[in-house]
Formats: C-alpha cells, sequence, structure tokens
C-alpha cells in the first residue's frame, strides 16, 4: 500500500469518525423533537410531554426565591444530552442573546419557566444555548 493509499486510509477513517459523533448529536436532537411534537399533538405546553414539561426548581408563586429551570427530573438521558450538547445555561452571558429574544422560546406565565422548540425541559428566559437564533424583528 502506497503512502497516498494509506492516508486517504486514514482520511477515510476520520470522516467516518466525524459522521458518527455528528450522527450521535443529530439523534440526541431528534430525540428531543420527537418530544416537541408529541406535546404539541397532545396541545400541551412546548417543552415536551408530562415528563419533559417545564418546571420551575424554585421561585414564582410568591415564594420569593429566583426562578430555576436547571431541574431535569423526568427527561430522558438523550434529552438532558441535547441540553448539555448545546451548552444550554439558565444565565446567558451574552448581553445581546437569551432565550426571550430566541425564535425557538416558548414563553411562559410571568415568573416560569418556558420552553423550547428545540432544547427539551424547562427553559429559563435570561437562558441560552449554542442553538440560539434571532427572533425576527
Ligand atoms: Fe432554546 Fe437555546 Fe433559544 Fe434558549 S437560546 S430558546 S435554549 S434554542
Amino acid at each position: 500500500m502506497s503512502i497516498n493509499e494509506r492516508d486517504q486510509q486514514v482520511e477515510g477513517q476520520l470522516n467516518r469518525r466525524e459522521f458518527f459523533k455528528r450522527a450521535a448529536v443529530l439523534g440526541a436532537l431528534a430525540a428531543g423533537g420527537v418530544t416537541m411534537l408529541s406535546a404539541c399533538d397532545k396541545g400541551g405546553e412546548a417543552g415536551g410531554d408530562k415528563a419533559a414539561a417545564p418546571k420551575a426548581n424554585a421561585g414564582g408563586g410568591g415564594g420569593g426565591g429566583e426562578l430555576s429551570c436547571t431541574d431535569t427530573t423526568g427527561l430522558e438521558p438523550a434529552q438532558i444530552s441535547v441540553r448539555e450538547s448545546l451548552n444550554y445555561v439558565d444565565k446567558t452571558e451574552k448581553p445581546d442573546q437569551d432565550c426571550a429574544n430566541c425564535v425557538l422560546y416558548k414563553p411562559a406565565a410571568e415568573g416560569e419557566c418556558g420552553g423550547c422548540a428545540t432544547v427539551p425541559g424547562p427553559i429559563h428566559p435570561k437562558g441560552w444555548c449554542s442553538a440560539w437564533a434571532a427572533k425576527p424583528a
């Protein structure tokens, strides 16, 4: 086998590895999307079915605590993986980007966690993830 042939073989293996890595992330995203769609069928709120329904950890309803939307109880491992792979955080570090001004955000009542068309589970209006996309003006 020539050096060129070996180089091409290594390149092919790298591409295959990258393909499987991306497929795993897409699979996790698809799993989240299925949950979103099933929520739509039931006329439920965005954020998924009962297991993936947005819920606050604390605050709201006169509790006086700060709103927290990090409780992933009831989410499937694949859904949690989507949150993690998209680097969801409850508090954005980007002054001009947060969930409330993202086109994918599904708002909830004041003081409650919303949902997201892409990220399963409870979503803070001041949160952020790497799938952020500007809401049309
Ligand atoms: Fe969903 Fe991410 Fe947009 Fe927040 S920033 S609404 S988590 S896509």
